[in-house]
């Protein structure tokens, strides 16, 4: 399951490693004093250079080219570089200028110049022809006016020396002069490099917005997904981001834009940014994201949306710088988190680690160039969309696994709802079983394990009815223990019990399967004859009668022997064919009341 994901990320890698444009090639090539000496430089479509290095400085002054050539001037300036480290102030205007040395061969071709947005207006000449300008130059701040166009110029060099004269006004920005590199070429060199730039923001901003829109489809459709609504907004809003720095293509979409607004914007969705990714990681790792930062991180980023949306840039832009050090801060926090995360073996963490350094790389980058500390290309944007994309690959692994989850659980219902039939089926049989042995137990003596009276009473209401219909004959018996309270008197009660068990196994094993014993009362017995007449159930009634005699259990007291003996009265349907059951039982009482009148130890039919 890791092998693909590394995979992957080394070609998402690989893949941004080629969008990337190709990077101008630093050159020991430099400006000193005004002039810099390209006649050894070997100019090729494929190559840029930066005019970098001491350009003659006019503090205070805005010249002409022509004046700019005049006046001589032993103040020198960094390009690129804020001016404030020479005139102590980031606001006022000045005008460099510089003179460029190219090889013979290059007069009369088509040159290029790729001028990024230098704060906060410039105007540029070569060999006296303006060929580029952002905003308007000025020597105050009513008659200058800001604004964020990169520039992109083509002229063709007379003479061997190319004079390059530049207007720089600022009084808006906390950052003043020519501050961003300018890159000289061949004019194919110059087309390259700009339609590389604008071709690689175009693929990573369409990127970023596809995936931040997809991410938000679905936290729409899945609103308990959160973690899809902040990595969406995160993700659109890096690629608006993307959209204000070079080649600033919001200057391309909406010229007309307010550079105010623009800056302010710039800023305003950093600070969305930021929210929203904290908020998408304590979503992520409840447990190891602490809530206290997060919420104060909110209201940090609040305050600074409020505060940038009402200050001047003068003001915003300086608590901007704070922000990032705020920012770098967090960042090392969210590393410590995913560190924390990565060792609790939550899922996709080393993924989301593994990204977060390679994109906070990038993001300290840019917040370098920034500060103005490093030159270099802003890389935030490819960072992020490397990120997005091995992101975007996390959340929708998550997501299958989910789903996976579900699948097997709905498969195991499936199976359960199958098994479950047969399952109810073999715990109703077992039911079934069960309440039939209660009934049974119902139905049964205690002390004998002989059936007990109910079990008599609805044998005989079955048999009278049996009777009814197919004639076949049925003789009761009803059995008495003889002067059994004098047994239990002499004995005890624990012996009259194992007397009344001998009893009932003597009637067992007399009947058999002839017929159903009962245990009609205390120490009375009844037996039911199917297929029995009269006669046979005489013989029968004797045999018990034989049998508990030959038991020969001792009973002193017995008025009939020294041994116990029992009476028996029957009656049978051979006999009354037209009884009822009770009349039955009234019948085979009276006939062993009859047997006790005699002397007991006999049987009387009735
Ligand atoms: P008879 O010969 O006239 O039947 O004299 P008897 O003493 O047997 O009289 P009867 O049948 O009326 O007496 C029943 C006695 O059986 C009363 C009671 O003490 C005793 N008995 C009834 N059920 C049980 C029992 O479950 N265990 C024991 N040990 N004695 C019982
Ligand atoms: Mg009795
Ligand atoms: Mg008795």
């Amino acid at each position: 399951m890791k092998k693909p994901i590394h995979i992957l990320l080394f070609f998402i890698l690989l893949l941004s490693g080629f969008s990337l444009p190709s990077i101008t090639e630093q050159n020991e090539l430099v400006a000193d004093q005004g002039i810099i000496n390209l006649q050894s430089y070997e100019f090729s479509k494929d190559k840029l250079i930066s005019l970098n290095g001491q350009w003659a400085f006019h503090w205070q002054q805005l010249l002409t080219p022509t004046e700019a050539q005049q006046q001589k001037t032993s103040d020198y300036m960094e390009v690129p570089d804020a001016w404030d480290i020479q005139t102590g102030t980031m606001l006022g205007y000045a005008t460099y200028s510089l003179t460029i040395q190219i090889p013979e061969n290059l007069q009369g071709q088509v040159m290029g110049i790729y001028i990024p947005h230098q704060y906060s207006s410039y105007s540029l000449w070569a060999d006296g022809e303006r060929i580029a300008f952002n905003g308007k130059v000025g020597d105050s701040k009513e008659s200058s006016e800001p604004a964020f166009r990169k520039e992109l110029a083509y002229f063709t060099p007379e003479s061997p020396e190319i004079k390059l004269t530049m207007q720089v006004s600022n009084f808006e920005f906390p950052i003043g002069g020519a501050t961003r590199p300018i890159l000289f070429g061949k004019a194919d060199a110059i087309s390259t490099h700009y339609t590389e730039l604008i071709a690689s923001t175009l693929f990573v901003i369409g990127g970023i917005l596809v995936m931040g829109i997809y991410q938000l489809g679905i936290f729409i459709f899945r609103r308990q997904e959160r973690a899809f609504l902040y990595f969406g907004i995160v993700s659109i809003i890096i690629a608006a981001r993307a959209l204000f720095v070079e080649p600033l293509f919001f200057t391309v979409l909406f010229p007309d834009f307010s550079w105010l607004w623009q800056s302010r914007l710039e800023h305003l969705i950093l600070y969305v940014g930021y929210m929203m990714y904290l908020l998408f990681l304590r979503y992520l790792y409840p447990n190891e994201m602490s809530r206290w930062v997060v919420r104060w991180s909110i209201v940090l980023s609040v305050v600074l949306l409020v505060i940038t949306t009402i200050v001047s840039p003068l003001i915003y832009r300086p608590i901007f710088n704070y922000f990032l050090v705020i920012a770098f801060v967090t960042m090392m926090y969210v590393l410590v988190v995913l560190f924390k995360a990565v060792r609790m073996k939550r899922p996709t963490a080393v993924v989301n680690l593994t990204a977060s350094i390679l994109f906070f790389m990038t993001v300290i980058n840019d917040a370098l160039i920034s500060l103005n500390w490093i030159d270099g290309m802003h890389l935030a944007t490819y960072g992020f969309f490397m990120y997005i994309l091995i992101q975007s690959i996390n959340l929708s692994r998550n997501y299958a696994r989910k789903f996976q989850e579900s699948e097997l659980l709905t498969d195991e219902l499936r199976d359960l709802n199958l098994t479950l039939d047969e399952k109810i089926h073999a715990r109703t049989k077992q039911l079934e079983v069960m309440n039939e042995k209660l009934h049974e137990l119902t139905l049964l003596d205690g002390l004998t394990g002989l059936n007990n009276r109910r079990f008599f009473d609805e044998k005989m209401v079955e048999k009278a009815e049996k009777v009814k219909r197919t004639k076949d004959p049925v003789t009761l018996l009803l059995i008495d223990l003889d002067d059994f309270k004098k047994y239990n008197d002499t004995y005890g009660h624990v012996l009259g019990d194992e007397l009344i068990k001998l009893a009932a196994a003597i009637f067992k094993n007399v009947v058999g399967s002839r017929g159903y014993i009962a245990r009609y009362g205390g120490e009375e017995f009844a037996i039911i004859l199917p297929d029995c007449t009269e006669e046979k159930g005489y013989i029968l009634a004797e045999e018990i009668r034989l049998a508990m005699e030959d038991a020969k259990m001792e009973h002193l007291e017995s008025s009939v022997s020294e041994f116990a003996t029992l009476s028996i009265g029957g009656t049978s349907s051979s006999r009354h064919p037209h009884q009822c059951p009770e009349d039955w039982i009234k019948l085979a009482d009276r006939a062993l009341y009859e047997s006790k009148e005699k002397g007991r130890n006999r049987v009387t039919m009735k």
